[in-house]
């Protein structure tokens, strides 16, 4: 069976993989290290060329460049795999290693997201060794501002999303064996407020912009609900001059998360109406943003692919289960875009964006194996099925 003979495989490639994901991790990749995150890329792209996936550099000005690659074209179905090169860590990080004990690996970039790439390209060798060729048509995106909210990816995301019949994400799993099939949506704000200067001592001649900075933020924190999972955070906050200084500017950043589009559009509201309100007579507030990522929406189309995954898991004695991730990622995207996407599908670990960050070593295999399977699959018939689901016209989509 093939799922036997990608088993054997992986099992004999165990060095190889881990030092592949040890080479990796050592590349220091972090959003704003464009030389560092272009070695990713490259290497990513010399690893997908003999396996018949062939890349297309999307130079960015401002960050590291995308790859685009895709494989032959075969009558199977069209997946979309993503993943990212780029990690949380500056360059200024202190520099950490790849490190492999007790049943675990470490370092920079692990878990969010190398080993996921490893997982994809591992797999796919696997089974091109095994079957001579693929019978669906893969697109691999890797960019190289994911973790800054792919700002210049995105583009290229949207249009491949539009030509795939599904995808497939390989960001960190939730769990063992527990892939992401919803995810929250994201939005981000800039509040610039102006007052007037003046001497302290002759205070009525000013307006303070803190002083209307603080009544705001306080309006804002309280459209918190953590119930709904509707999160406001103001993060960033600076303003004034001198001591001695009416302050004549403030300015704040917000951060909303919330779980569903009506949540998104209702704090949009609220929010541009904190703005508007002035509680000192002459402050004046300017808003600017909204940009951020739709939430990913669990439709019927997903839970058709995530039934067939489950199927596929099943024949290897693994229970996949499904879960909701309160960050975004890339599958905010491909899935509001029309894309049945499932996410999650890197190995299981934990403390993604931190120092502590590791994967499960032995989970390093097994989605190597499992990431092989699905390539191989025959997904045809799901494919058709999917097409059909994601013509019906979705509802209450909006812009983030
Ligand atoms: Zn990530």
């Amino acid at each position: 069976l093939l799922r036997d003979e990608i088993k054997r495989l992986i099992d004999q490639s165990r060095r190889d993989i881990l030092g592949d994901l040890a080479r990796l991790v050592n590349i220091q990749s972090g959003t704003t290290n464009p030389a560092g995150v272009n070695r990713v890329i490259d290497w990513c792209q010399e690893a997908l060329e003999p396996l018949g996936v062939v890349g297309q550099r999307k130079p960015q000005k401002n960050f590291g460049a995308h790859l685009v690659a895709r494989s032959r074209p075969a009558k199977g179905a069209r997946i979309l795999v993503i993943g990212h090169a780029d990690t949380v860590f500056g360059p200024d990080e202190p520099r950490r290693t790849f490190a492999s004990r007790e049943a675990k690996c470490f370092g920079p970039g692990v878990f969010d997201m190398k080993a996921g790439l490893i997982c994809l390209i591992h797999g796919l060798k696997a089974l091109l060794r095994i079957k001579g060729r693929l019978d669906n048509q893969l697109t691999v995106i890797i960019n190289a501002d994911e973790e800054v909210g792919s700002p210049s990816s995105r583009p290229f995301i949207e249009t491949e999303a539009k030509k795939a019949d599904l995808g497939l994400i390989m960001e960190p799993a939730l769990g063992r064996w527990r892939v992401v099939t919803s995810r929250g949506g994201s939005a981000r704000y800039g509040l610039t407020v102006r007052g007037r200067a003046a001497h302290v001592c002759r205070r009525q001649k000013g307006v303070s912009a803190v002083h209307e900075l603080a009544h705001k933020i306080l309006a804002l924190e309280q459209l918190t609900d953590l119930e709904r999972e509707t999160l406001v955070t103001v993060g960033l906050v600076n303003g004034g001059v001198a001591r001695n200084m009416v302050p004549p500017l403030a300015h704040a950043t917000i951060d909303l998360r919330f779980r569903t589009n009506e949540d998104g559009a209702d704090l949009r509201r609220r929010i541009e109406e904190v703005a508007r309100t002035s509680f000192l007579p002459g402050a004046r507030t300017r808003l600017r943003g909204g940009s951020g990522r739709p939430p990913m929406i669990s439709t019927p189309a997903t839970q058709e692919l995530f039934a067939f995954l489950k199927n596929l898991a099943a024949q290897n004695g693994w229970r996949l289960r499904q879960g909701h991730n309160s960050g975004v990622g890339d599958a905010n995207f491909t899935s509001r875009a029309g894309l049945p996407t499932v996410d999650g599908l890197g190995p299981h670990g934990n403390h993604a964006h931190s120092e502590r960050e590791f994967i499960y070593t032995e989970s390093l295999f097994e989605r190597c194996r499992f990431i092989g399977q699905i390539l191989a699959a025959d997904l045809g018939p799901l494919s058709a099925k999917l097409r059909d689901e994601a013509r019906r016209p979705g509802k209450g989509r909006s812009d983030f």
